[in-house]
């Protein structure tokens, strides 16, 4: 069913009675030419231009629990391409691109919303270090806008701007960087796939893998063994648990990162703030609530709720920048598990085995890569060569030293 106006009326008229089913909850069959493990945003994206732009039909997306019920359903839902290092920018881009048009491709109301992102500088060295960020990212056919003082006064006046410890000196603004609903992202590109043949198979958790000797040929799942060509996993936090199954161990270590909502308020901020003194950043969902986040909470776990130091952290940062969110009652706050990569770049590769590929390592920056990552990864699948723009992402630069290491700070999850 194509959503229009048209349909919109239609329905109205009918009582709303004859709306479909946005995807079918498919069964598993025998076997699949590619099984994709893990029905979040990246695997659901992977699935749609599978089957979109490389003609593959018979595909399958395993999920344990509900699609979206990981890091996709969990995020801050920032969306951006303001990277340094050429491994990045390109590809971050190129994944921006996607989103700027992702809506009428999926006919789908993802809201995207290209409100704006600022990364705040304190220091005339952090300023130095965002001149050269914006024109790496202007090199790469990104926007980027290096803001003074004053102009971030008249954008966001509520800010404290002359604190003694933090006083703000201007700031880094991508204006088509934003945010987009997460939720509608996934629900977007399940209902694409599903229109297009793909089985999503929710409540199907992997359990490992079918093997014939360095060859992977299937999965096993709580729902049987299914067969397939090739299988590629998209499994975000439990990455290195999956890919222990295929005894393969990864430079990735899974944290929890906390996101917090306030009560709903009047318009207050316009696009995405970054603290550039702290861990801490913020910005106001279409509802009014002050949708904020921080830190990852620092040591390794696989729940998904965090703990009370980083809920104190993030809330002195946030007073630290804005004193005036101390006036507003925190509603909710929860937990993600992100896969931090040692350099803090991820990964699109195939893997020792042949037939097993792998997407992970987003660390916390995942869901603005949701489009791109999708798109490189079917292309991985499809043609078996990385797409140009996601090149770098190889998993053996670990071992021959090509890191990507974004901000410079070596393998230490919480520095990325
Ligand atoms: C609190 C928080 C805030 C964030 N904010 C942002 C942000 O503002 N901007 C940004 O770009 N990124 C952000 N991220 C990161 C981003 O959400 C992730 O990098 C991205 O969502 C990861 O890809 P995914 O959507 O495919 O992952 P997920 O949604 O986690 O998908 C992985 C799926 O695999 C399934 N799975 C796991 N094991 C198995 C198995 N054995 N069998 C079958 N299925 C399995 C899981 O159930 C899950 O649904 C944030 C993350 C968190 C936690």
């Amino acid at each position: 069913m194509r959503y229009s106006l048209f349909s919109l009326a239609r329905q109205a008229l009918r009582g709303h009675r004859d709306w479909q089913p946005v995807w079918r909850d498919a069964a598993p069959q025998a076997s699949y030419d590619i099984i994709i493990v893990g029905g979040g945003g990246h695997g659901l994206a992977t699935a749609y231009y599978l089957a979109k732009e490389h003609g593959i039909r018979k595909i399958a997306v395993l999920e344990k629990g509900w699609i979206g019920s990981g890091n996709a359903g969990r995020n801050t839902t920032i969306i951006r391409s303001n990277y340094l290092l050429p491994g990045n920018e390109p590809f971050y881009e190129w994944s921006m691109k996607l989103w700027e048009g992702l809506e009428q491709d999926l006919n789908y109301n993802t809201m995207v919303s290209q409100r704006g992102v600022l990364n705040l500088y304190h220091s005339d060295a952090q300023r130095d270090a965002f001149a050269r960020r914006g024109n790496a990212m202007r090199l790469a056919g990104a926007d980027a806008e290096l803001l003074d003082a004053d102009a971030v006064r008249r954008m966001l006046p509520f800010l404290d701007f002359d604190n003694a410890r933090f006083p703000i000196k201007g700031g880094l603004l991508q204006r088509r960087g934003g945010t987009a609903r997460h939720d509608a992202v996934v629900w977007g590109y399940a209902r694409g796939a599903s229109a297009r043949g793909v089985d999503i198979i929710q409540n199907c958790e992997v359990t490992g893998f079918v093997r014939d000797g360095d060859r992977i040929t299937g999965v096993t799942t709580t729902r049987g063994t299914i067969q397939a060509g090739k299988v590629g996993l998209a499994v975000a936090g439990s990455s290195s648990r999956v890919a222990e199954y295929a005894g393969l161990r990864l430079p990735i270590e899974s944290h929890v990162l906390q996101a917090f909502v306030s009560e709903a308020i009047k318009p207050l901020i316009p696009g995405v703030v970054t603290f550039g003194a702290g861990h801490f950043y913020i910005s106001q969902s279409d509802k009014g609530g002050l949708v904020f986040g921080g830190d990852i909470d620092g040591y390794n776990s696989y729940a998904q709720r965090g703990n009370l130091p980083t809920v104190e952290d993030v809330c002195e940062g946030g007073m630290a920048l804005m004193p005036a969110i101390g006036r507003v009652r925190m509603l909710r706050s929860w937990g993600g598990l992100v896969d931090m990569s040692m350099d803090g770049s991820p990964i699109i590769d195939r893997t020792p085995l042949q037939g097993l590929y792998l997407n992970a390592g987003w660390c916390y920056g995942g869901f603005k890569a949701t489009p791109g990552s999708g798109w490189c990864f079917a292309h991985l699948l499809a043609r078996d060569e990385p797409h140009p723009v996601a090149s770098a992402y190889r998993l053996d630069r670990f071992a021959t030293g090509h890191l990507i290491d974004e901000k410079g700070q070596g393998a230490q999850p919480n520095l990325h």
